[in-house]
């Protein structure tokens, strides 16, 4: 089901606070946005600089577990790595009975790295949009897409205040897909483990090809994404459907798509989504990512260093500075 505006009632939220943990990407401007909708909200965060801006911002800024203590509603949004260990420390002391736990990304209630007790809401509101464009969006009056989930429903009430939370931060003015917590974790990791390395991997065959063919990279790289056609043709068919950008394009482009698009067998890339898939089922990528943490993300390192050695990225560097005096 999808929710707009009109299935969404803020006056729930009436007489209860917000406290907004973390005043980062999602956090300032999802601070921001309720605020702006008529709603209650404090903000907690640890350091001084974060707390600064949100001082500058107009708001209460308390230390987190203050901040948890006085909000009915508690927005956990700092990095999905750290926030089991601000819940713990912080957060669950200061919870009382019937208070709302809210997530914009479903990962660690999926991977229960985080327990809420039996007796509050858990709910989750994850846009589909950075932190930034949240916050523009709602100004715009636009709003952004979301998923709402609950997870938890202690007092018969959980969709109704997530729905009104939804509406506050400004994303059921474009709508509001319900789905579970399970699901936006998958959804998410998959994007970001399946389809990014899909496409980067579509672009460097496409590369490899054409520079053994002789293209010199620069018109190899800014033909693949830097003249931002690429990006256009996605913004179009999120606008008008992948038919119905098409027309944008000269027929010759659009024979030479669809009738190319039959000669390309997808089927083999679903082995490697399902094997993803399987890792994240079976908690192996979260154990791993958790190891990783540990080792103070020394692998993550190590693959920033290989990719920024590889020919593509150099390639990419290069026509960067050429094209737009950028290193
Ligand atoms: P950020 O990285 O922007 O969060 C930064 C905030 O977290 C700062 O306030 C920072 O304060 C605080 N923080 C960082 N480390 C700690 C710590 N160890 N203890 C206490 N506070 C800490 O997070 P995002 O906004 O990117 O993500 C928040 C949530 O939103 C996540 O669940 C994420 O998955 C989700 N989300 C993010 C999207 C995005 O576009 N980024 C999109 C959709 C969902 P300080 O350093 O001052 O302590």
């Amino acid at each position: 089901r999808v929710y707009y505006d009109e299935d969404a009632d803020l006056s729930v939220l009436d007489g209860r606070t917000v406290a907004v943990i973390g005043y980062g990407n999602q956090g300032r401007s999802q601070a921001l946005n309720l605020r702006d909708s008529g709603v209650e909200v404090v903000v907690g965060n640890r350091s001084d600089d974060y707390r600064e801006r949100a001082r500058e911002d107009g708001f209460d800024a308390l230390p987190i577990d203050e901040a948890a203590a006085e909000g009915d509603v508690v927005f956990l949004l700092v990095p999905d790595e750290v926030a089991p260990e601000v819940y713990e420390g912080k957060i669950e002391p200061n919870l009382a009975s019937g208070d709302v736990l809210y997530f914009s990304h479903g990962y660690n209630v999926t991977f229960d790295r985080i327990r809420p007790p039996d007796d509050v809401d858990v709910v989750l509101v994850a846009p589909r949009m950075a932190g930034t464009s949240v916050r523009t969006l709602y100004e715009a009056g636009e709003g952004f897409p979301s998923i709402l989930a609950v997870n938890q429903d202690a007092t018969g009430e959980a969709t109704a205040t997530a729905l009104a939370l939804a509406k506050g931060i400004g994303s059921t003015a474009a709508g509001v897909v319900e789905g579970t917590f399970d699901m936006e974790t998958k959804v998410d990791l998959l994007s970001e483990q399946a389809l990014v390395p899909m496409l980067m991997g579509a672009m460097r065959a496409k590369f490899e090809v054409e520079v053994a063919n002789g293209i010199p990279p620069e018109i190899v790289m800014s033909e693949l994404y830097l003249s931002k056609e690429l990006a256009e043709i996605f913004e179009l068919m999120a606008e008008e459907g992948f038919l119905g950008q098409l027309p944008y394009h000269s027929t010759t482009s659009q024979y030479g798509q669809l009738s190319r698009a039959e000669e390309f067998d997808h089927e083999p890339l679903k082995a490697f989504v399902e094997e993803r898939l399987r890792e994240i089922d079976d908690g192996s990528f979260a154990r791993e990512w958790s190891a990783e943490r540990q080792r103070d993300g020394a692998t993550l390192d190590r693959l920033y260093e290989k990719h920024r050695e590889s020919e593509f990225v150099r390639a990419e560097q290069e026509t960067m500075a050429k094209l737009f005096g950028r290193d």
